[in-house]
């Protein structure tokens, strides 16, 4: 019988409760510490199927910076991470780009968008 015990400080609200999951056989048996049901499920997520914001950026072209800034609209699952940042590295934009911009209709299949959290001027050339 493989029994784990996970302490996770649940991120859900700035009050940061430190929960307890329990496990047994790679099942639930017991959370402990949450203070309302949001941690609840904060914490089952957590250890079933982690999910994380991608930050990254993607390359700009012609614009004021080489790269603009972009994150995904929603949490993707933290197995996904590296292949996502991989696809990332693929994409480029042509300037300009503005904040919200969406850069991606769906990442991967994952249905999430990927948006620009910086714009990216068009550059400026000498005359
Ligand atoms: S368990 Fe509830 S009160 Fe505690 S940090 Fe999470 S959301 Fe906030």
């Amino acid at each position: 019988m493989a029994r784990q015990v996970k302490k996770i400080i649940c991120i859900v609200c700035p009050r940061g409760c430190e929960i307890t999951v329990e496990i047994e056989d790679g099942e639930i048996k017991s959370i402990k510490g949450y203070t309302c049901p949001l941690g609840k499920k904060y914490a089952e997520k957590e250890v079933v199927n982690p999910e994380r914001i991608l930050m990254s950026v993607v390359k700009c072209i012609n614009g004021d910076l080489p790269v603009v800034s972009v994150k995904t609209s929603k949490p993707i699952p933290l197995s996904m991470m590296k292949k996502a940042s991989k696809a990332l590295s693929d994409v480029s934009v042509e300037a300009p780009v503005k904040i919200g911009d969406k850069i991606i209709d769906n990442l991967l299949d994952l249905g999430v968008e990927v948006v620009a959290t910086r714009p990216c001027n068009e550059e400026r050339r000498a005359e």
